[in-house]
This record gives C-alpha cells, structure tokens and sequence, in this order.
C-alpha cells in the first residue's frame, strides 16, 4: 500500500489508532519490498508509514542511546520528545553536541552550559562537546568528525543513535548535513574492522541497531512518534536553551507588549516560567501538533527509522543469495 492510501484509508477507518507500539502495513506491502530487494536497514522508498506509541515499563532498559546534535538547540527542538520518551522507556543516554556555538557574544559558554543542563534534564550519563567550527563544517576535514563518532559508538556501545537524516531534503545549514553524514558513515564503520587500534584496547567493533535520523521537512519520515505523554517535557528542555532556544522568553515579552496596550492573556498570567511555557506550548511547536492530527494523535515528532543494520556479522541476511540457496537447496545430513 502506498503512503498516501495507507495515510487515507488508515484515517477513514481509524485502523492507525491502537495500543500496541507498531501498527504495521499490510503483508503485501512487506512482500514488495522484499521483492525490491531493499539493502537490510535501509527504507528507501518512504512507503510505509509506522506509529510508535509509548510503551509501559521499560523495554529498552540494558540499551545505549546517543542523541547528536550540531548545535545545542536540535535535539530539543527535533527530538526533544522522542528522547524524553526512549529515556523514560529505559534507555541510557548520552548527548553529543558537535559544534562550539561560537556565534554572537557570550554565546560560546552560555552553549556550553545549556547542553550540560539538557544532558542533566534527560538524566543523561553524559555530555560530549566536539567544539567543531559553527557554521563551517562543511571545511572541515570529515574523516576526524567520523572517527570521533566512530570512537563514541564503540566506547559506550551505543544501540540507538537519534540524529539529523542524512538523506533528508532542503537542510540550508552545513553543520546539519555534514553531522548527519559523518554520522551514518561512522554507523556503519564502528561495527566494521577499521582502526584495529581501538580493538587492542577492548573498545569495538560495535554496531548499533536502530536509528532515528530527523529531517527539515520530513520526506524521508516512515515512523510517527507519538509524543503526547512527553510534550510538556520537551517544552522543558527547550526552555533551558537560553542562548539560541526560540522557546526563550517569548511568554514574558508577550506580556509586557500586551500591557502597553492595556491588554492581556490569559496564557499569559502567572509567573515568568508559566507564561514562557504556555507561550512556547501555544505558538512554538505547532509543527509537532500538524503532525500528531495528521496520524489521529495529539503531539508527534517524524523521523526516517531503520533497523536491521546490514554490518552485523552475526545475523545472516535472509534476503542473501547464500540464505536463499540453503533454503531451496539443503537437505539433512
Ligand atoms: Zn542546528
């Protein structure tokens, strides 16, 4: 089933609103894609779209995710309900932050300390700065940042990453899209034999299993999260991002233009947090709420999901020639 009619006819009969985690496609579409012969991992053709839901207890607990963002404001505003979910579902979390922010004055520290508190907010076991050059990676040499990624993925043996797609269309900012490249190359590399080095002293190979890569416009989503339970979260941890988060103080400037004019909202009432908030909640993350009504949910973040790596050694691709021999051809011994 294509996209737009699964999207339609999932809509008209309600068929996408359930309790499990997955609503899944139906089985003809799965044999089509296996018809197509589709690299392990890899959705390439976007057809097929999934609703993940909250899921009680927690599953992912024994489970490494590492949530890489260019500038202090993306996980936040791309992925800040997402992760906020994984970790309440029982992921170990660490941040990754790859540029230094260095832009405007007082800039640098103020980044600096913002990611260290979204990292805390998260209850991350830890926050990484690559201090690359802002807005400038796209001079940068790439294999440094991949071997950095690389190193990361090994060391903490990450599962999960969330990060920018690097096939995502119309990103404008070099920093996102080079991220996401150095990203995926290092994905696939650190489960791979490169840099034995780092084998000489316990650290790799290692693949993680799963990926939520973001995108500015969101062609390549084949997963909708809902984020309903961890909105106000994410409002939260972007209310920390003091030097660059458009959450900000946009409550409170509100308040104070509306009392000029005699006016007020009630929004808008209570202290300075409730306001930012209540504004941030109304006027900032209308995207999550299109979104989320689109699918039947209230609040949703999308993402371009994939699993299935195709590095692993361990597990035999079924779709390989070999696999699909010994299917036609063994017999017992
Ligand atoms: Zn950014």
């Amino acid at each position: 089933m294509k996209r737009k009619e699964f999207l339609q006819k999932g809509l008209a009969t309600g068929t996408i609103i359930g309790s499990s985690s997955w609503v899944a496609g139906s089985d003809d579409s799965l044999q089509k894609t296996q018809d197509k012969r589709v690299p392990r991992g890899y959705d390439v053709d976007y057809e097929e779209v999934k609703i993940e839901r909250p899921v009680p207890g927690k599953p992912h607990k024994g489970k490494v995710l590492l949530a890489i963002q260019p500038h202090s404001d993306d996980i936040p505003l791309s992925a800040g309900g997402l992760v906020a979910k994984l970790i309440d579902e029982g992921y170990t979390g660490y941040l990754c932050s790859v540029t230094d922010d260095a832009r405007g004055e007082g800039k640098y520290e103020q980044n600096r300390i913002d990611n260290q508190k979204i990292a805390d907010f998260y209850g991350m076991k830890g926050s990484f700065e690559l201090l690359m050059p802002h807005h400038q990676l796209d001079s940068i040499g790439i294999q440094d940042l991949k071997q950095r990624f690389i190193f990361l993925i090994r060391a903490l043996k990450v599962d999960t990453i969330v990060c920018m797609d690097p096939w995502g269309h119309y990103e404008e900012n070099p920093d996102h899209y080079v991220t996401g490249l150095a990203v995926e190359a290092a994905r696939w590399i650190a489960g791979a034999n490169d840099y034995p080095e780092h084998f000489a002293f316990g650290i790799g190979p290692y693949t993680p299993k799963e990926r939520y890569y973001y995108s500015r416009a969101g062609e390549t989503n084949n997963l909708i999260v809902d984020i309903s339970k961890y909105i106000d979260r994410k409002i939260e941890v972007n209310l920390l991002n003091i030097a660059k988060g458009p959450a900000g103080n946009n409550g409170v400037k509100l308040r104070e233009r509306l009392a000029k004019d005699g006016k007020k909202l009630t929004i808008l009432e209570g202290d300075d947090y409730t306001a930012n908030f209540n504004y941030a909640k109304t006027f900032v993350f209308t995207d999550n709420k299109r979104l989320g009504e689109k699918y039947g949910l209230e609040w949703a973040e999308g993402y371009h999901y994939m699993t299935e790596i195709p590095f692993d050694n361990h597990v035999p691709d079924p779709n390989s020639p070999v696999e699909e021999y010994i299917r036609k051809n063994a017999v017992p011994k």
